[in-house]
């Protein structure tokens, strides 16, 4: 980290908050949950989502709309389709999306409709998009690289800060390592040294770390035991249907769960959990 100027921490208590949109921040006292599928996949299923989501303590919604997929021949995600319908519930619903982007020329599309944009694991070092995630407006999700070291991804976050941007969150969501049992490791150690190192949130992607839905609500209540500032969790209202991801994939009611589970956790390390909100009455006529 001997290059690192601008994201180590300075002195203790130095933290930065990121805002994502007008209602969340990251980085305070609110552990923050973004909840959503892998991929979005039509409005129906965001909406059902959502409604589900919009009155719990999840504070954001995820959903890929460009997807890096291993096989060509896979879902690539709806595009700016997507885009559409990820702006459709947010709208609706009051939530901020985040969406993943992964190249210099998704920039203007996404940037016209995210409240956050998620850099992905396999371009944590395509340092062309770093460096023009600079100069967007909108608070950027860092996800550690598949095998990236710790300086490797301190330096990549460097990039977006050097040039312009101060608004990251890093995001642990599990390394490779020999054992097919989980996805990759999640590599909780690494969450404890950035928070003692960097002044940015630190979040958790269990989903992709462990890569089985049994697995992911434990390593998130451990997430945030350890000293997470937050989590993003793949949900989706029929997990076994779901296009991509759909071994991790969480129903709607066990993301619920988890989320609620949270709460003591977070307490009992000093931090809170946001309450759920009420839903909108009824209005009968
Ligand atoms: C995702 O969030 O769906 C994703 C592809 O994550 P990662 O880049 O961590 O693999
Ligand atoms: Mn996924």
């Amino acid at each position: 980290m001997k290059d690192a100027k601008l994201i180590l921490k300075t002195h203790p208590t130095h933290q930065t908050v990121v805002q994502v949109g007008d209602r969340v921040a990251i980085g305070g006292s609110d552990i923050v949950v973004i909840g959503g599928p892998c991929a979005v996949e039509s409005l129906a299923q965001m909406e059902q989502v959502a409604q589900v989501l919009a009155i719990t303590a999840v504070a954001a919604l995820r959903g890929g709309v460009y997807k890096p997929r291993t096989s060509p021949y896979s879902f690539q995600g709806m595009g700016v389709d997507g885009l559409r319908v990820l702006a459709a519930v947010r709208q609706q619903y009051g939530l901020p999306v985040v969406t993943e982007v992964m190249s210099v020329a998704q920039l203007e599309p996404v940037c016209a409709y995210a409240d956050m944009l998620q850099i992905g694991s396999r371009n944590m070092q395509n340092f062309e998009l770093l460096k023009a995630l600079g100069q967007v407006p909108q608070p950027i999700l860092l996800k550690r690289g598949l095998a990236a070291t710790l300086e490797e991804f301190v330096m990549a976050a460097e990039y977006i800060l050097a040039h312009g941007n101060p608004n990251v969150v890093l995001c642990e969501r599990g390394i490779r390592s020999f054992d097919p049992y989980t996805r990759n490791v999640l590599d909780l150690g690494a969450v404890v040294a950035l928070k003692q190192l960097t002044h940015l949130p630190v979040i958790v992607d269990p989903s992709h770390a462990a890569g089985k839905r049994e697995l992911v609500p434990d390593l998130a209540r451990a997430a945030i035991a350890c000293g997470a500032d937050g989590l993003i969790i793949e949900c989706h209202p029929v997990p076994a249907e779901s296009v991509s991801d759909a071994r991790q994939a969480l129903s709607l009611e066990d993301m619920v769960a988890l989320t609620e589970s949270l709460r003591a956790i977070a307490i009992a390390v000093g931090r809170s959990l946001p309450m759920p909100q009420a839903p909108a009455p009824l209005v009968l006529v």
